[in-house]
């Protein structure tokens, strides 16, 4: 297969784009750097809470991130979390609370990555969707998966440490492959998982297993799901998943057989479309092909060479 990456660049992924942000490492474990970047009247904060933080739209058609000044926003009962410096030298913080702080403004309303990840600009995606995943690492570590005590958070939200036995935990990623299937006849290879609604296709995908290659993971999920065989294995692009803590890994991938045999617990169904038959399937309503931020809709894309038709009404 001819390399895909100068089409990839085409294809901006959501959730992956360069928002200028020098997240700061060196800074994290550096107290009194944290106390004067938190003081400074520059920096800007917001409050992530269950994945959702404030956004509004602006009256010229953007939706931004609501940052305040840190200096209105007590943190000593939050989780605060030190998110990077952005190019023009303002540090940001997100806070971690149980629910989002009221609005004086009526503008402003709560949002989700999945809502707001591909209308924010670059800069408030990659704040967001890493206080999201932090957030969601926090909460899903609590207690020491070594000795089962209580955890403390530590590093400005990049480590979780226990007081008992001293083990420092850090944030979880679980990599999971999403894959593009072709044929010798360039049909792509879609399924529908058993608890999706009747017409929904997508790319099919599954977790790394552990002592795992992603290209065997690959090759192991397509067979596994629809019993198709799988020669080669291209990787394309990846995208931060934090729902709670994936990293999807997408690949265009060629079958060295068409004969389908979906496993049935998870696929229940998989069809091999020509971009002619999708684009009839999905123009007539009777397939809903993957849409909204996630890179299966950009691995399909990829293949069709276009964006993807809509219903006719
Ligand atoms: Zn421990």
């Amino acid at each position: 297969m001819t390399s895909r990456t100068a089409r990839t660049i085409a294809h901006q992924v959501p959730l992956t784009v360069n928002g200028g942000i020098d997240r700061g490492a060196n800074h994290r474990l550096d107290e009194a750097w944290l106390g004067a970047a938190w003081s400074h009247p520059s920096t800007r904060c917001f409050v992530v809470s269950d994945g959702r933080a404030l956004v509004v739209d602006t009256d010229d058609g953007r939706t931004e991130l609501v940052t305040t000044p840190s200096f209105e926003a007590p943190f000593t009962e939050a989780h605060r979390y030190f998110l990077g410096t952005g190019t023009d030298g303002v540090r940001y913080f997100a806070l971690q609370k149980d629910t989002l702080p009221g609005r004086m403004d009526d503008d402003a309303r709560p949002a989700g990555l999945r809502e707001a990840g591909a209308l924010l600009g670059p800069r408030d995606s990659e704040l967001l969707v890493h206080a999201v995943a932090l957030e969601n690492w926090q909460r899903m570590h609590r207690f020491c998966s070594r000795c089962g005590e209580r955890t403390t958070i530590a590093a400005a939200g990049h480590v979780r440490r226990c007081l008992a036995c001293g083990a420092e935990h850090y944030p979880r990623t679980d990599p999971s492959v999403i894959m593009l299937v072709t044929d010798d006849r360039d049909r792509a290879l879609l399924g529908r998982q058993v608890h999706w609604p009747e017409g929904r296709f997508s790319t099919l995908a599954g977790f790394v297993e552990p002592g795992e290659s992603i290209e065997r993971a690959v090759i192991r999920e397509v067979f596994e799901e629809a019993g198709v065989v799988v020669d080669e294995v291209e990787y394309v692009a990846s995208q931060p998943w934090p729902f709670p803590s994936s990293l999807m890994l997408g690949f265009m991938a060629r079958a060295g057989s068409s004969e389908i045999r979906v496993d049935g617990e998870e696929i229940e169904e998989a069809r091999w479309f020509s971009r002619d038959d999708l684009r009839a399937a999905i123009e007539s309503g009777v397939v809903h092909p993957p849409a909204g931020i996630s890179i299966a809709a950009r691995l399909v894309e990829l293949w069709y060479g276009k964006p993807l038709p809509v219903p006719l009404p």
